[in-house]
C-alpha cells in the first residue's frame, strides 16, 4: 500500500505531477487516465487519500457520483461502465480510491472499452440466505 507521500495520486492533487484536469471540487478531482482503454476513459478520485473505499470517510464521498455523473452526460457515450476496483486481486494498481469512467464505444466488442468476466457461481437460494443474513446480520 503506497502512503500519502509516494502515492501518484496525491501528487496529481497537489500538482506535482501533471494531468488533463476535468473537474475540481473541494473534496474531488476528476482528471484524464494516462493508459486508457477506450477514449474519454477518465478518473474521479477523492482528495482525501484512501486506499480502498471502506477507508473513505462518508464526508469525503459526496461529490464523487455527481462529478462522475456530469462527465458521463457530457463524453456523449451512449454506453459506458463505471469502475472501482479494490486490491491486488480485484485489480487495483494504484492504492488510493478512484472512480473510473469508461467509455463504451458502439460495436467495440471486446477491443476497446471494459471487458468482464462474470463467473456465475450457481448458488442456491439457502446459500443465497446464508450470505444476506450474514451481511444483514453486521450492517
Ligand atoms: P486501477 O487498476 O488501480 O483501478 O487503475 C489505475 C488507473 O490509473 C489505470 O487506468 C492507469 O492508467 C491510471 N494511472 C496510473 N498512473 C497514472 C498517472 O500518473 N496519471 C494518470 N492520469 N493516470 C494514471
Ligand atoms: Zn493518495
Amino acid at each position: 500500500m503506497s502512503s500519502l507521500a509516494s502515492c501518484i495520486f496525491c501528487k496529481i492533487i497537489k500538482g506535482e505531477i501533471p494531468c488533463f484536469k476535468l473537474i475540481e471540487t473541494e473534496t474531488v478531482l476528476a482528471f484524464m487516465d494516462i493508459g486508457p482503454i477506450a477514449k474519454g476513459h477518465c478518473l474521479v478520485i477523492p482528495k482525501y487519500h484512501a486506499a480502498k473505499l471502506a477507508d473513505l470517510p462518508e464526508d469525503q464521498m459526496g461529490d464523487i457520483l455527481p462529478a462522475l455523473t456530469k462527465i458521463a452526460k457530457a463524453s456523449g457515450y451512449e454506453d459506458y461502465n463505471i469502475l472501482q476496483n479494490n486490491g491486488r486481486p480485484a485489480h487495483q494498481e494504484v492504492d488510493h480510491v478512484h472512480f473510473h469512467y469508461i467509455p463504451k464505444p458502439a460495436g467495440a466488442g471486446d477491443k476497446a472499452g471494459l471487458v468482464v468476466g462474470w463467473p456465475i457461481q450457481g448458488l442456491s437460494k439457502e446459500d443465497i440466505q446464508k450470505a444476506y443474513d450474514e451481511l444483514k446480520g453486521k450492517l
